[in-house]
């Protein structure tokens, strides 16, 4: 499928291309060639160790579960595992820099190419993309520097210094800002089911460089900017409106757009000029000489490949094969907190297609009432079975399920417990049933008239107000199936 997103210029139409580079954060405990702490939020420069503060004739040692954390990722992706790759040493000047260089790879990066499958329309198979990823390579975080706290000095905070990423670096495969959107979305939920990364894109732990270019539709890719740590989805998709637009009045103003790097500034959502675009040969890369190659054997890879979970894309399709909706499947395995919650449901033995109508609508209502993730849902995976059970047995109906889910959430009590404590079973006791229907007949005598005159939609009314008389614990089977006899 081909996205048919356009910007309109005074030429005609143009065709935007979009590449991302995200930096992800390898969630391990100690930096990637040190043995530091890496927690967030720490007080500055307490996770600082001789390494990190590249303090001389310190040696870098690689951290086997930043590698294996990478590796993981890589395999999540589909993507060609390099059992040889080296670091380099990419050399610039920044007071966050300690080092002088970032150990990075240029040449030889751990992984190669993969791809990541997005669906633009979660209720459309058809609407799936893929986009390529070019290569994962690991590299150093560098520091922070701090210009809010003294008038005349910058201080610097080298927790971050060190800090294992990722960067994972797409193809120029996409077209369109909901495209980028929905990659993003999609990277980001693979890193957390595999663990790898925590996606936590607030504090900086995940963060893109957007590439940008545009072009007429079937012309040769045009020149790019590329718009540095944009730090949300909707900042990324944000970017790209922004930034093809621009460069389509630029062009078609008579002038060129320059290779250069970007920053985005949210308040005034505009791009500006950072500085022009460096070349690798800017950075006088070369392989550093305190590391040695990596070299990964098959056990390793094996016990990566064995430590991934069921990934995004198989739990939907398993989703689907037990009757669960194509839009339900998406919604309930687009993060792994919620897909875990639901599989915890689903191993309570309920009825996937009524567990999942159940947790889409009931559940994710009331988390967004609340305000709160799933993670912090107050009724537990088994608790909810246990209220699903009463209303696939018929002990509860569907609108009675509704008021005892209210009072779970409010007590924490169990289903059962509130059913029977409130007296809200529901009755098949056909007499009673009965007596309602001859009451409410009788009462609306001149409704029955027109029901028998032809006017249909009114037997809803009846079955209605009998539910209502007898406060919602009816069977509604049994009312249907006397409101017609009666009727008829
Ligand atoms: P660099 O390392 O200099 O940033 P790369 O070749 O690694 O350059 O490309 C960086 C990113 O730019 C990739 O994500 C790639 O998909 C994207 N990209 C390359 N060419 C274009 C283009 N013409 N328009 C948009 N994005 C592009
Ligand atoms: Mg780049």
């Amino acid at each position: 499928m081909v996205s048919d997103y356009r910007i309109k210029g005074e030429t005609g139409e143009w065709e935007v291309v979009i590449g991302l580079e995200v930096h992800a954060q390898v969630v391990s405990n100690a930096k990637l060639f040190s043995g530091a702490a890496t927690a967030f939020g720490a007080e500055p420069n307490t996770q600082v160790s001789l390494v990190d503060a590249a303090m001389p004739g310190m040696l870098p040692v690689p951290n086997r579960e930043c590698i294996r954390q990478a590796v993981r990722t890589g395999m999540a992706i589909d993507a060609k595992i390099n059992k040889w790759s080296r670091f380099d040493r990419k050399n610039y000047f920044y007071a966050d820099l300690p080092q002088g260089y970032q150990i990075s790879q240029l040449y030889h990066p751990l992984v190669g190419e993969g791809e990541v499958t997005v669906l633009l329309d979660e209720k459309d198979e058809s609407s799936a993309r893929t986009i390529g990823v070019e290569r994962i390579h690991v590299e150093q975080d560098a520091g922070k520097l701090m210009h809010d706290q003294h008038p005349t000095m910058s201080y610097v905070d080298l927790n971050r210094s060190g800090v294992a990423l990722m960067e994972i670096v797409s193809k120029p495969d996409m077209r369109s800002p909901a495209e980028a959107g929905a990659y993003l979305r999609k990277l980001r939920a693979i890193l957390r089911y595999v663990g790898s990364c925590d996606g936590n894109m607030e504090e900086g732990s995940m963060r893109a460089d957007v590439n940008v270019s545009v072009r007429k539709p079937g012309d040769e890719f045009g020149t790019r900017t590329e718009t540095k740590n944009v730090n949300s989805v909707r900042f990324v998709m944000a970017v790209i409106e922004h930034e093809a637009r621009r460069q389509v009045d630029l062009i078609e103003e008579g002038g060129t757009v320059a290779q250069e790097t970007r920053l985005y500034d949210p308040d005034k959502n505009v791009t500006r000029t950072l500085r022009s675009k460096e070349d690798a040969h800017d950075y006088r890369y070369f392989p550093d000489p305190d590391l040695l190659p990596l070299e990964l054997d098959d056990a390793f890879l094996d016990e990566c490949r064995k430590s991934l979970p069921e990934l995004p894309d198989a739990k939907r399709k398993r989703y689907e094969l037990m009757g669960i909706s194509a839009y339900n499947a998406s919604v309930l395995t687009a993060e792994v907190e919620t897909a875990g919650w639901f599989d915890a449901l689903l191993s309570n033995d309920v009825d996937p297609k009524q567990a999942s109508n159940w947790v889409v609508a009931e559940l994710f209502g009331a988390l967004n009432r609340l305000g709160v993730s799933i993670a912090e849902c107050p009724v537990s995976p088994a608790h909810a079975a246990d209220l699903l059970k009463l209303v696939a047995d018929g002990t509860i109906s569907g609108s009675i399920a509704k008021t005892v889910f209210e009072k779970m959430l409010e007590s924490g009590d169990p289903a059962g417990a509130i059913v029977e404590r409130e007296g809200l079973k529901q009755t098949s006791d056909t007499g009673a049933i009965d007596a309602e229907i001859d009451r409410i007949l009788a009462a609306n005598a001149d409704k029955v008239e027109q029901y028998k005159a032809g006017k249909e939609q009114l037997f809803g009314f009846f079955v209605g107000q009998t539910m209502k008389a007898m406060a919602g614990k009816a069977n509604p089977q049994i009312v249907n199936e006397r409101l017609r006899a009666k009727l008829s």
